[in-house]
């Protein structure tokens, strides 16, 4: 068998561990657009301010020796040629397949006019995060803005400060992360940004960035301009789809995949933040751009690229705050719950999304101790209905009867093979 994958994030190299564990003999290569051994996104700002490796390089720097896999840096994928079965790279180069595996990631996406402007930089890839870093740290920036309050806005933002730059955040919804926190938990992380010393202006939309040859201010919606010598966009991200563009690969917002991360077209899968794949609870199709969905989507693409029929049982949305100083952990979802049940101790947050009786989301902050007993209670699609004040209660607790009950149906989280 002879496998590519496209991409080395944590989804790509996942998979090529699980090629290698499950077929010894098998060819694998993998082509990564990017000069730097397989890394972990999420560690790069503690990379940058402590300079550990360790984290960052996770699976260690030799990993593609370790794995006896053809790892190629630098070499961009520009197209598939699923015809012949031959990945097409910028340099004209091809690579021929029997399996092939998508895990090209995400990108930054900046739908503000400007943003591609010499000058606007951004925190996604450990590139670009170089660049920025280099320059706050040859001394060439003091003041940073970043357009856009969601997880990477805000890590950023933090790190920042502790590089010890002025920090201005410029995000256009009413509350930071508001695709990940309701208004509540959202206000524990503003007030701890602002206690770090971070500008944070709220409800405050950028029409552009502008300045010649490179960006030099932002224009606010208001008309009003704002001026830095470092500026970042951190708006979103959007899957890396460009180079399937005519190809039968058929892609919405990212790559439409089946319950085995399979596509329509015979021996090609996509996994990570590249693929749409299913939600745990709703079923509803679209990208769960964290870490450890991209981990279980690689693993599930390689062994069914392999021949097995092993059946991915959907992703989850789960999110944290690193480098805070507070402990923030969203789990699951607030759209379309029909109760919100409040608890926690005096100052904390913890509020429960309801929709049916089950829980379907659960936002913590300060103390979430209880986070993994709440997420095992919707994983289980437990109906709450009668627990309501023990799961409210400040103590609940692994102890509590209703976690240790054995007659709970239990949805297993990784993957199930069904055959
Ligand atoms: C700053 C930051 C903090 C984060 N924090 C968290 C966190 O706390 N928890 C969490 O769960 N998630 C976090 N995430 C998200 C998490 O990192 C992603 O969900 C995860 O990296 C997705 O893995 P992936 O392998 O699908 O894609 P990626 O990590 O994006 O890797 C894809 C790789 O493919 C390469 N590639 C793309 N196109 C091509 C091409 N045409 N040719 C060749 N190579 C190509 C890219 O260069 C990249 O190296 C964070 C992300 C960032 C940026």
């Amino acid at each position: 068998m002879r496998a590519v994958i496209i991409g080395t994030g944590p989804a790509g190299i996942s998979a090529a561990e699980t090629l290698r564990r499950l077929d010894p003999a098998c060819e694998v290569t993998s082509l990564s657009a990017e000069p730097y051994p397989p890394y972990s996104p999420p560690a790069m700002a503690d990379h940058f301010l402590t300079g550990r490796e360790e984290t960052l390089y996770w699976k260690g720097v030799d990993i593609a020796e370790q794995l006896r896999i053809d790892e190629r840096r630098e070499a961009v994928v520009s197209g598939i040629d699923c015809d012949n079965r031959e990945v097409v790279l910028q340099d004209g180069g091809r690579v021929g397949y029997e399996a092939l595996i998508i895990a090209s990631g995400s990108r930054l996406y900046a739908p503000i006019k400007g943003a591609d402007k010499p000058g606007v930089l951004d925190f996604k890839s450990l590139k670009t995060a170089n660049e920025l870093v280099g320059k706050v740290r040859r001394g060439e920036a003091s003041k940073a803005l970043i357009v856009g309050a969601g997880l990477i806005g805000v890590e950023l933002s933090l790190l920042l400060v502790e590089l010890g730059l002025k920090v201005t955040v410029i995000e256009r919804e009413s509350w930071v992360m508001p695709r990940i926190l309701d208004q509540e938990t959202a206000s524990v992380v503003e007030t701890a940004l602002m206690e770090r010393g971070v500008d944070l202006r709220l409800g405050v939309s950028v029409d552009e960035f502008f300045g010649e040859p490179e960006v030099t201010s932002v224009r606010l919606h208001s008309g009003a301009v704002e001026h830095a010598d470092l500026f970042v966009a951190a708006t979103g991200v959007r899957p890396h789809v460009e180079f399937l563009a005519g190809t039968p690969v058929a892609v919405g917002w990212g790559v439409q995949v089946d319950e085995y991360m399979g596509t329509p077209i015979k021996d090609v899968y996509a996994a990570g933040d590249v693929a749409e794949a299913a939600d745990l609870l709703s079923g509803e199709r679209y990208v769960h751009a964290i870490f450890p969905n991209a981990v279980a989507q690689g693993r599930v693409a390689a062994a069914n690229a392999l021949g097995s029929k092993v059946r991915y049982e959907g992703a989850e949305s789960m999110n944290s705050l690193k480098h805070l100083g507070v402990p923030v952990v969203a789990i699951g979802t607030i759209q379309g719950a029909d109760e919100v049940v409040k608890g926690g101790t005096k100052g904390s947050v913890r509020s429960l999304y309801l929709k049916d009786n089950r829980i379907i989301g659960v936002q913590l902050a300060l103390d979430t101790s209880a986070a993994g007993l709440y997420r095992s209670l919707m994983l289980r699609r437990v109906n709450v209905r009668r627990y309501i004040r023990e799961i409210q209660s400040p103590d609940f607790s692994p102890a509590d009867s209703i976690f240790t009950w054995p007659s709970l149906p239990h949805t297993p989280l990784a993957t199930r093979a069904t055959s």
